[in-house]
């Protein structure tokens, strides 16, 4: 199928507002689709009802568009069944529900296998399950072109291993995690695998059946939708073995003064009244996104980021963070300007209308192992175009000028 970049762009109501606008920062956030939008209008002007409580026509109409935004996001994802994905707030949501009720069957002794590619988000709630529960932490180290280093994987990933979580790709240097080996050493432990996709799904639809983890977790806000909403998929075993997290309406068998069982997943870990239009918006902008020509977009953005390494790359004083090959990596490039604080390149990027971020992107343990306080950083999406990645060049070539 053939793809254009401009056509696309038409599908961004907020880029048509911003004519002049370099958007790239599409790591942070992606721009709302008209999908998302339009379904966002439609349920708010039509639907808006409350969940799983009522039995009049205006609530049977959200239930419907609720469970229909679950199936969607199941198809996206491969998941067997709608009924494995669980909605949250996003990717940190997902990720906490996970150190909570997995975390809490976990005792002292017991290892969780982390990456030091992990955003924060990945990282700091494990660090506090260690604080309740004595759990270990091990770490997959970085190569030197920020990959993961796998040549040890046996020695981090022990028996005593219960949990592997780690990126599907770093949100600073792009690298995709090889996950095959990742899995197969945890499964030989008998030890779980959550994946933090948050990255990932903007580029595409993902294969969690392909993949064979047991969590996935990603947030509406980097899939072209709203923000407030995200997902965690979660194999169905090993969501029917969790308890539950957060307690409430909605996530109850029957209660009593003194006791409560639990409904099934999902419903089990989504407790208060859900982020509804939020989901139907996601839904919405996954099913957009499932139709679109992915190939296609994938060698346009590939493109445009060759061409942003490549001029990257003629500039006195730079530093990559990250591989220079664009060979299992997503389009997001970070870089260092020797002399030049990645805060104050932003200040003049932004005068060129270039949107881009710079700082340490929540992940300091990356930056540690690089030495580096922060980095600036360039992330592409398929409505970018090659005008956007001459701009950003040409920005930077005035900070060198101005800030030297
Ligand atoms: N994980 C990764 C790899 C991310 O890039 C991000 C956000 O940038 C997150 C997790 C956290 O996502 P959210 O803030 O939407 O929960």
């Amino acid at each position: 199928m053939k793809f254009s970049a401009h056509e696309w762009r038409g599908h961004f109501p907020l880029l048509a507002n911003h004519p002049r606008l370099h958007y790239l920062d599409n790591a942070a956030t992606g721009q709302l689709c008209a999908a998302a939008f339009d379904a966002v209008t439609h349920h708010e002007l039509t639907q808006r009802a409350n969940v799983l409580r009522g039995t009049y026509k205006l609530a049977e109409a959200a239930d419907a568009a609720y469970e229909q935004a679950r199936r969607q996001a199941a198809a996206y994802l491969n998941a067997a069944s709608a009924d494995e994905v669980v909605f949250t707030s996003g990717t940190t949501a997902a990720i906490n529900l996970v150190a909570h009720a997995f975390g809490d069957t976990l005792q002292a002794g017991d290892e969780v296998v982390l990456s030091l590619a992990e955003h924060h988000s990945n990282l700091v709630p494990w660090q506090m399950l260690r604080g309740r529960r004595g759990v270990a932490l091990r770490f997959i180290r970085l190569a030197d072109d920020g990959r993961l280093d796998l040549a040890r994987l046996d020695e981090i990933v022990t028996p005593r291993c219960r949990l592997v979580a780690v990126t599907h790709a770093s949100n600073v240097t792009g690298a995709v995690s090889d996950l095959v080996p990742i899995v197969a050493a945890a499964r030989a432990a008998g030890a779980r695998v959550l994946v933090d996709g948050a990255q990932m799904v903007q580029h595409g639809p993902v294969d969690v059946a392909a993949l064979d983890a047991d969590f996935y977790a990603f947030s509406g806000h980097k899939a072209f939708a709203p923000n407030g909403v995200g997902v965690l998929w979660g194999r169905a075993e090993a969501l029917a073995a969790l308890p539950p997290f957060l307690g409430g309406g909605g996530m109850i068998g029957r209660v009593t003064a003194e006791e409560t069982t639990y409904a099934a997943p999902p419903r089990r870990f989504e407790a208060g009244t859900p982020p509804i239009a939020q989901a139907v918006a996601l839904g919405a902008a996954l099913d957009w996104l499932r139709a679109q020509p992915w190939e296609a977009m994938r060698a346009h953005t590939t493109h445009l980021a060759q061409r942003l390494l490549d001029g990257l790359a003629v500039l006195p004083g730079l530093t990559f963070l990250g591989p220079r090959e664009m060979t299992e990596r997503l389009p997001i490039v970070a870089f260092n300007l020797a002399g030049i604080h990645p805060h104050d390149a932003c200040q003049v990027l932004d005068a060129h209308h270039v949107a881009v971020r710079g700082g340490h992107h929540c992940a300091q343990p990356l930056m540690d192992r690089f030495g580096v306080e922060g980095a600036v950083r360039a992330s592409l999406a398929p409505y970018n175009t090659e005008a956007d990645v001459d701009a950003l060049l040409e920005g930077l070539k005035d900070a060198q000028r101005k800030l030297k």
